[in-house]
């Protein structure tokens, strides 16, 4: 189930929000003087609703006197509200008297600087013994290992038959939105847009059911994602999801933000299925897996992980889905190719067109890294400084070009003539670069395909 929160300042608005949702949470305190006439109006909205009025020192926005806070709560279930939270630091007397009524009562509880274990068991604890219909528990994640305690305070509730809403805040919480349902949860909450969030890393509603289908996650899921620094520009969540959708396969795929791999890898391997890799944990990961492919040993870098068994095995398919963006267009083999980049991309790549029989020169702007890539792979190599070129590819592998500073290409447009021109980079789908060689006559290959290409590549090695 999903909750919407609405936090509109006047009825109007609020019942204009409703209007886009199923399950709404009512949030009161942001109605400007707020009564019990416009409470009346709001509890006439048709939604199914929770009615939550959160004080300043729970994070929200009442400030008026807490009586009067309490009078309403009690005749918002005096009408029959579907649900009320009201949170575990109030008056427990009035806890109780509340749970007598006709309304579902949610005691909740919020930390909103970081998720401490032992204070969020007792704090279930202590909400259990009052036998609310619904314990909300909600913590702030300062690492991604922080869901885990909330994942472990949902498996028990789940144990123990009660009702639960178990959620992390913040960026590093987000797996919780997406994921608590899964694990036994009663709902999570989805922000109606952008810019509408109660809670910071609330997503979208839109999101939550039509990307990662929330609805129709369960304990049987299984759970795959992208483990990076940063993870929210990445767009490989809609391609693994839209898969796993379309070939009907009961799994989800989300963002891991992760600091520290070792320990991420510690707390989550029990409950991953398979990982993408990205920057900066493509070559740290590596110590921390039972095997690693021999392409991936040569790379280098480790952007897929898989486990079978309790083993966690790596690969690297940046290679194949460049070569075969490439081999669409043209075959490699015997082929003269220039690679603009000495990183980890680069590697990859022409790792792949070594092995595929083509020859290679590397440009980079550090000449050194140009000259241990280019030893490594028996090539020649050169500064960025060239004024003459003739092959029959060129590959940009640096960020030039990428979103903001879309203006910028890494080579002069005089050069790309009668080549095949590819640029790694997916945002912008046609960089200056390959805007340039369009003009030019020359074929292109958007970063776009190779990233499709390699998102396709984990996609088998994950359900082999
Ligand atoms: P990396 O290891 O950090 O290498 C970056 C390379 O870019 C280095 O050779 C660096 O040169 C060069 N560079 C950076 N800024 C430059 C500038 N202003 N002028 C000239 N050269 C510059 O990074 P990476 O892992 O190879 O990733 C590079 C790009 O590939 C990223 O944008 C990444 O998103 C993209 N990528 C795309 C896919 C895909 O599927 N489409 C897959 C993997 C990576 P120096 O050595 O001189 O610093």
């Amino acid at each position: 189930m999903i909750a919407v929160p609405i936090i509109a300042s006047s009825v109007e608005e609020a019942k204009k929000q409703a209007r886009k949702a199923g399950l709404i949470e009512l949030r009161l305190d942001y109605i400007q003087n707020l009564n019990e006439k416009k409470l009346e109006q709001l509890i006439a909205i048709p939604n199914k609703k929770i009615i939550t009025i959160r004080r300043k020192d729970e994070g929200g926005k009442y400030k008026l006197d807490e009586k009067k806070r309490i009078e309403l709560l009690r005749k918002a279930v005096d009408l029959g509200v579907e649900y009320v939270d009201v949170e575990a630091r109030t008056n427990e007397n009035v806890i109780k008297s509340l749970i007598k009524g006709k309304s579902k009562i949610i005691v909740s509880w919020h930390n909103f600087k970081r998720t401490d274990k032992k204070q969020i068991q007792e704090t279930y604890k202590k909400i259990k013994r009052l036998n609310p219909d619904i314990i909300k528990i909600v913590a702030f994640a300062n690492t991604i290992n922080d869901n885990l305690i909330i994942f472990d305070l949902i498996k028990k509730a789940v144990k123990d038959k009660k009702k639960i809403i178990g959620l992390c805040m913040g960026e590093k919480g987000e797996i919780s939105r997406i994921l608590s349902p899964a694990l036994g949860a009663l709902l999570t909450f989805g922000s109606l847009e952008e810019g509408k969030e109660s809670a910071s890393g609330q997503i979208t509603v839109d999101k939550l059911k039509n990307v990662y289908k929330v609805d129709k996650l369960n304990s049987k899921t299984k759970i795959f994602g992208l483990v990076g620094n940063p993870v929210s520009k990445s767009k490989g969540y809609l391609i693994h999801n839209n898969m796993f959708d379309k070939r009907r396969i009961n799994a989800v795929y989300v963002n891991f933000l992760v600091d520290d791999v070792g320990g991420f890898v510690n707390g989550f391997k029990s409950i991953i299925n398979g990982l993408s890799i990205t920057m900066p944990h493509k070559k740290t990961i590596m110590k921390q897996l039972d095997k690693v492919s021999s392409t991936a040993k040569q790379i280098d870098a480790v952007n897929t992980v898989v486990k079978k068994g309790n083993q966690l095995i790596g690969y690297n398919t940046d290679s194949v889905g460049a070569v075969k963006a490439i081999e669409k267009r043209i075959k490699i083999k015997n082929k003269d190719f220039v690679i603009i980049g000495a990183g980890g991309a680069a590697k990859a790549i022409a790792f792949g067109i070594k092995k595929k029989g083509g020859s290679l020169i590397i440009l980079n702007r550090t000449l050194e890294k140009a000259r241990l890539l280019a030893k490594q792979l028996h090539c020649a190599y050169d500064g960025l400084n060239i004024t003459h070129l003739n092959v029959d590819c060129l590959i940009n592998t640096t960020s030039v070009g990428m979103a903001p500073k879309t203006s910028k290409s890494p080579i002069d447009k005089k050069l790309l003539k009668g080549m095949v021109v590819m640029d790694v980079i997916y945002n912008p789908k046609y960089t200056k670069l390959l805007k340039d060689a369009q003009a030019n006559r020359c074929k292109v290959i958007s970063g776009e395909e190779m990233f499709v290409n390699q998102a396709m590549e984990q996609f088998n090695i994950w359900l082999k």
